[in-house]
């Protein structure tokens, strides 16, 4: 049951990345360098590759070993970053801990690494607030719960809109990285959307 669970994940998360792969890319255009989308399709094809392998290891060790992937293929910050926040997942995966303490440790490592917080513009600015949702809604039926994760997510990504980058590339742009969504917010979306697929045609 595990082993069909890591397989589908990986599967909806790569998809997910690949069919958006053009759009990370114009978003990192705008703020960044253009490299959000191939950086991100290049990791998670890595990931991929290894499916089968993965695929026989628990969930925890399947996270670590994804994160590590990661960190190995994906150029950019966002490679390291993402990496971390498998490897913490992964971690508190191991130590047996429910959904969101799992996912409050991914986050906790992704801030450790990038010496950001909330509001920075990031990727955490997405992370957060669907950790945030998932405590408070964790024992609502699955539908609804689902359904509030992905609103959360999309909201929170538009939310980065108005937000000034201070961490990562845009940040050089100071004021002028307003009005635009960030890139890595827009691929966790992807992410927790694609987390979103995968319970809902499990259930
Ligand atoms: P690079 O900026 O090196 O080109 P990417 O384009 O792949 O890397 O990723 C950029 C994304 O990484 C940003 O949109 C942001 O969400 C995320 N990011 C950058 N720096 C940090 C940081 N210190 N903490 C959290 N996320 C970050
Ligand atoms: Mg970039």
């Amino acid at each position: 049951m595990t082993t069909d669970l890591v397989r589908e994940l990986i599967e909806r998360a790569t998809a997910r990345i690949v069919e958006h792969a053009e759009e990370l890319t114009a978003l990192d255009r705008a703020i960044g360098d253009g490299d959000h989308g191939i950086n991100m399709k290049r990791g998670f094809e890595a990931v991929h590759a290894e499916a089968d392998r993965l695929a026989e290891l628990d969930l925890a060790a399947a996270l670590q070993q994804a994160g590590m992937t990661l960190v190995k293929t994906v150029g950019g910050a966002s490679g390291p970053l993402y990496g971390s926040l498998l490897m913490g997942m992964g971690k508190a995966a191991k130590q047996g801990a429910g959904p969101p303490a799992l996912l409050g440790e991914g986050i906790a490592m992704v801030m450790r690494r990038g010496k950001a917080d909330r509001g920075c513009k990031t990727m955490l600015d997405v992370l957060i607030p669907v950790k945030e949702c998932l405590s408070e809604a964790q024992d609502a039926p699955l539908p609804e719960l689902l359904q509030r994760l992905r609103e959360t997510a999309d909201a929170a990504l538009e939310a980065t809109r108005d937000m000034v980058a201070t961490r990562g590339r845009a940040s050089f742009l100071g004021e002028r990285s307003r009005g635009h969504l960030d890139p890595g917010a827009a691929s966790s979306r992807l992410l927790v959307h694609a987390v979103c697929d995968v319970l809902e045609k499990r259930s």
